[in-house]
């Protein structure tokens, strides 16, 4: 084992290998307030990677309903519980989030997935981890649209369910793929080095000819994303659609372009991104990238389980009907503010937001061109303000690749063609 630094949990940490970081890292934002289950991200994904025999229980992209749903089966509930088994009452963070890029959510003073393994058990595997049965590979989407309801009584859901900040009564939908870890569960555990992550983007692959498909990947991953296929007795997991990354899709001109999934989402959740890197594995200022800006600038994305210590490259805007205890236990310690600033959003990041599914074309950039103010309100006791300003995307080459307007255009449709479909 040796030291790494991982900025998310705030301090040093054990992994198996020395940190090596690629210099720049694929990255995405969802915004789960705008996902609507539709799985189209899910269709794309299958119907690009996983439709060949043997592939049939494999969905790289897959999109469940929190809290019960999970592919597989209680995924993230069960690594929570081996944690907590690990380490009784002590999964927590302390410090406050601040501006320390170092440290931003504050320090996880808990174990990580690396560091819990040794005091559960005593074998030799090297991350804490679990394999799921066959069945609970089975029935991706099981329990979509069931709300929690009232505790302690069957079927039974809260009359005023619906009052914002936090709903009584409430799902979500969690779109979830690879997240390209900084630290791979899935490569620390691979006794055969079969599985790397490359330095030009950071996406994290299995050689095919190497794996012997112990399955060690698919114990380890913590989000569960590696997955043994059966036929060819080898193990396979998202590949972020790395041709179209590398700008080798004939449709995107030479330029790096968003992985499937993300370019058919029909709510415009998702953006991805190819972040510059420090060589400590920070983050490098880059302010007008707009992952950077949402990340470390806006503070309104925040990754998906960070205590587990993979430091994942998946960022969320997290959903804010959602009782903040479930969502800070999911997100970390950042999570009052990011909501904070979502409800009543500055008119940067309502220009950012727009930015969102409007080009397969990866943004490296963006410019704000400033417009008048078009509307005002109160938004839970604070002044809210729309200016319709006019945002600009540019592409790896510094060609523009989008403008938009924060205020959308009103159509409405002709009179002589309504319902007339
Ligand atoms: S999410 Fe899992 S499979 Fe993907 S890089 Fe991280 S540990 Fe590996
Ligand atoms: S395509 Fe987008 S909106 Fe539809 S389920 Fe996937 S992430 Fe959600």
């Amino acid at each position: 084992m040796t030291n790494v630094h991982n900025w998310q949990i705030g301090r040093e940490m054990n992994y198996p290998y020395p940190a090596a970081f690629p210099r720049r890292q694929f990255a995405f934002v969802f915004n789960i307030n705008r996902c609507i289950a539709c799985q189209s991200c899910t269709m794309a994904c299958k119907s690009t990677w996983t439709f060949n025999k043997g592939q049939e229980h494999m969905w790289w992209a897959n999109v469940e309903t929190k809290p019960y749903g999970g592919y597989p089966h209680f995924w993230d509930a069960k690594i929570l519980d081996l944690l907590e088994q690990a380490n009784p009452a002590n999964q927590q963070w302390s410090g406050k989030p601040s501006a320390d890029k170092k440290k931003p959510y504050g320090q996880f003073d808990g174990k990580t997935i690396f560091e819990a393994q040794n005091m559960l058990t005593t074998d030799s595997a090297r991350v804490l981890g679990y394999l799921p049965t066959d069945e609970e590979w089975n029935s991706p989407n099981i329990f979509e649209d069931n709300p929690v309801g009232k505790a302690g009584v069957r079927n039974e859901l809260h009359k005023e369910g619906t009052a914002l900040p936090e709903h009584n009564t409430w799902f979500f939908y969690l779109a979830r793929i690879c997240n390209h870890c900084s630290y791979p569960a899935c490569l620390a555990a691979c006794p055969r080095k079969a599985i790397y992550k490359r330095p030009e983007d950071g996406i994290v692959l299995i050689d095919q000819s190497q794996c012997r498909g112990y399955r060690k990947c698919v114990e380890a991953c913590p989000y569960k994303k590696s997955m043994y296929r059966g036929n060819t007795r080898v193990s396979e997991k998202c590949v972020a659609c790395y041709p179209r990354v590398e700008g080798k899709d004939p449709e995107s001109g030479g330029q790096p372009m968003e992985t499937r999934c993300m370019a058919a989402c029909i709510g415009q959740i998702r953006m991805q991104g190819l972040v510059k890197m420090n060589n400590d594995g920070i983050w490098a200022e880059d302010r007008y990238n707009p992952l950077y800006y949402m990340v470390h600038v806006a503070k309104v994305a925040l990754p998906l389980y960070p205590q587990f210590g993979t430091e994942p490259n998946g960022y969320y805007i997290p959903p804010r009907w959602v009782p903040r205890p479930y969502l800070r236990q999911m997100f970390g310690p950042g999570v009052d503010a990011a909501v904070e600033k979502y409800a009543a959003p500055d008119r940067e990041l309502l220009a950012v937001l727009q930015l969102f599914g409007k080009d397969s074309r990866i943004c490296y950039r963006y410019e704000i061109k400033q417009g008048p103010k078009v509307f005002e309100t109160t938004i839970r006791g604070k002044k809210f303000e729309l200016f319709d300003d006019t945002i600009t995307g540019f592409a790896k080459d510094g060609s523009k690749i989008l403008e938009m307007k924060v205020e959308e255009p009103f159509h409405v449709r002709d009179a002589k063609h309504a319902n007339s479909i």
